[in-house]
């Protein structure tokens, strides 16, 4: 089953061409990488996805389970199972994080047509989903985010995303700033999150996060394009090449 499928694709920021015609397709069950130097237009790719007003697809299509993406407004697009973790996460002051995490995971329920969740009920809920994280259940009663240190801030969506379930999990440079401990909690949060009938799309600057997961594709963007694919064995090569490589290969072949 494709999950996602993305053919030639361009996109505009601030009326800049930044996407240059990207191809990509996400099959049930995978996980995909991305790598590129910093620039490349990975975290434009992951908000032109979630149909982040700011980006202008200028051309190309976009088709997540069999349908038109980018008809879809950008909240009907996370109701329909499209997740991304945010490079930067947001905090809201006065909004506990439990009860950010309830007014999303029903908003979802309401969506497929299920029933909300009680206050009571949903504690339960989070309860059995904290162990993936390890997270401390007093990180609930918190404001969303404040005052989270970097580590706490990627493992809360980790935490978000073990509860809304998504089909389509984007991680943008999830593994930031973080240190080996919090490394290997998120890398096997996701571990334990991907299963046959979803799929992850990892986008990371460095090869470290591969370590802890597996990806089953990588890809290369540069210059708004992927330019390659393969397997693990090309983040290996990219690590001991540098990107620096890619400049000649892309010339030569180009
Ligand atoms: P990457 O995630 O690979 O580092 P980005 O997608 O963030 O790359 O950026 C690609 C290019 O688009 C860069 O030149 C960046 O300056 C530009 N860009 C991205 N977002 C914006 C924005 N909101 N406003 C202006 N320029 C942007
Ligand atoms: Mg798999
Ligand atoms: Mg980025």
């Amino acid at each position: 089953d494709v999950i996602l499928s993305v053919r030639n694709l361009t996109a505009n920021v601030d009326g800049k061409p930044i996407l240059k015609g990207v191809n990509l397709e996400i099959k049930a069950g995978e996980v995909h990488a991305i790598m590129g130097r910093n620039g490349s237009g990975k975290s434009t790719f992951s908000k032109v996805l979630t149909g982040h007003p700011e980006y202008e697809v200028t051309g190309g299509e976009i088709f997540y389970k069999g349908e038109n993406l980018l008809e879809k407004e950008p909240e009907k697009r996370a109701l329909e199972g499209i997740f991304l973790a945010f490079q930067y996460p947001l905090e809201i002051p006065g909004v506990s994080n439990l009860d950010f995490l309830r007014v999303a995971y029903n908003a979802r329920q309401k969506h497929l047509g299920l029933e909300e969740i009680d206050t009571f009920d949903f504690e339960d809920l989070v309860q059995e989903k904290l162990d993936i994280v390890k997270m401390n259940p007093s990180f609930l009663e918190r404001s969303l985010n404040e005052g989270f240190s970097g580590g706490e801030k990627k493992r809360n969506e980790i935490l978000q995303m073990a509860l809304l379930d998504p089909t389509l999990a984007i991680l943008d440079e999830i593994d930031s700033g973080l240190d080996i401990d919090a490394l290997k909690i998120v890398a096997n949060g996701v571990n334990q999150l991907a299963k046959p009938d979803n799929a992850f799309l990892l986008i990371t600057h460095y090869q470290r996060l591969l370590n802890y997961i597996e990806p089953d594709f990588v890809h290369v963007m540069y210059d708004g394009r992927i330019v390659k694919s393969g397997t693990k064995e090309l983040a290996l090569e990219l690590e001991a090449q540098g990107y620096d490589f890619l400049d000649e290969k892309v010339l030569t072949e180009v």
